[in-house]
């Protein structure tokens, strides 16, 4: 695109659901991307359409260990999203946030380059506070089976706030509440890829409880263009930032939408609710809307339409 610094940029787990969403928007948007991704829960499907375009380079490496390139931004995504999946091996999950973080951040001390990571509304746990402001510390238990992706996102921040600190990094955090979109997998385990795949199976759709907590749901591309944003902020602005969509409604009121729009026969069955699963999320978005002059602007009925004809489009292949 005319007018726009083509820059080389890192998008780890680049390969993910929202990974594969934000090389596409770098590309399109003139850049040089390297994607990085050891497939824990991405795959390279997901970036294929990619492959032909000059300035993509896919690149398969655990975040884990050192990574020795050259860019000038790194966007910090790797990190299993989905809570079955960061629940299979917590340990890798804990050293994904943590480890990764601290390699990432010492590749972008050595290039002086802009990092971003993609934290998360689990940061507030279990919230006492509605909606959620970022000045709200959070309610997060430090040893419950959620806790290897909570307390690992919330290490990494404070791994970025002491790098920004001792080594006047240029971070932006993003803190991300719940998104959706084509490109989930269809195994992913969250629940609006859960929902649509069970529904246009004419499946049962699967309510964990009574399917009265709560969630926002936010359309991916609204999320990747928070993102950008925020990167492109200057060093003034660190975040963190609340990325997500305000409008709040019952997992119940969710699974009703999709049986609704898919037109399925599925029935609703109510199954255990996780352990420690949060009962009510909405983010507070002033910051974001003060500092980015962002707010989401495709409404759940759009998006999810849009995410029902991808999973039709999977489902039929
Ligand atoms: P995803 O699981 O689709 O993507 C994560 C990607 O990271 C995958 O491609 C996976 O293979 C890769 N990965 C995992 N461990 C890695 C490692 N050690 N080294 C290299 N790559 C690794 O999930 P997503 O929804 O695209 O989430 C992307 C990021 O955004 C994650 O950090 C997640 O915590 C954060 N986030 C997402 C949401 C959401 O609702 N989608 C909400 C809050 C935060
Ligand atoms: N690192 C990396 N790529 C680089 C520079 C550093 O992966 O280009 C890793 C390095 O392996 C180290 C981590 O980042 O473990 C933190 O680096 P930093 O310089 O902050 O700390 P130190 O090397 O002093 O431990
Ligand atoms: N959920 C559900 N059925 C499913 C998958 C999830 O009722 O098949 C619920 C889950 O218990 C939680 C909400 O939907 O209350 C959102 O779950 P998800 O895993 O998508 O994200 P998170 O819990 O991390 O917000």
């Amino acid at each position: 695109m005319s007018g726009i610094e083509c820059k080389r940029v890192l998008v780890t787990g680049g390969a993910g659901f929202l990974g594969s969403h934000l090389c596409e928007r770098l590309l399109n948007d003139g850049h040089d991307v390297l994607c990085v991704d050891n497939y824990y829960t991405g795959s390279k499907q997901n970036v294929q359409h990619l492959f032909e375009h000059p300035l993509f380079e896919l690149m398969r490496h655990d975040v884990t260990f050192p990574l020795h390139v050259e860019v000038d931004e790194i966007y910090n995504l790797a990190c299993p999203a989905s809570p079955i999946h960061y629940q299979r091996d917590p340990v890798q999950t804990t050293k994904t946030s943590v480890h990764g973080a601290i390699n990432m951040l010492g590749l972008a001390k050595r290039l002086k380059a802009k990092i971003l990571q993609a934290s998360t509304s689990e940061v507030y746990g279990d919230p006492e506070m509605h909606p959620q402001p970022e000045t709200y510390w959070g309610s997060v238990n430090p040893v419950g089976v959620r806790s290897c992706y909570d307390e690992g996102k919330r290490c990494a921040e404070t791994l970025f706030f002491d790098y920004y600190r001792q080594h006047n990094l240029q971070i932006k955090v993003a803190r991300i509440f719940n998104t959706y979109g084509p490109r989930m997998a269809i195994d992913d385990g969250r629940v609006v890829s859960n929902f649509i795949v069970q529904a246009l199976r004419g499946k049962d759709i699967t309510i964990y409880g009574e399917g009265q907590q709560t969630r926002s749901f936010c359309y991916v591309d609204d999320l990747v263009d928070g993102l950008v944003r925020l990167m492109g902020r200057g060093p003034e602005f660190t975040g963190p930032v609340n990325i997500g969509n305000n409008s709040e409604m019952t997992v119940r009121e969710l699974a009703e939408k999709v049986i609704d729009f898919v037109g399925s026969p599925s029935k609703l069955i109510f199954r255990p609710l996780p352990e420690d699963d949060p009962m009510q999320r909405q983010p507070d978005l002033t910051l974001a809307n003060k500092e980015l002059g962002w707010r989401p602007s495709t409404s759940l009925d759009i998006g999810l339409r849009k995410t029902i004809d991808y999973f039709e489009e999977v489902l039929k292949g």
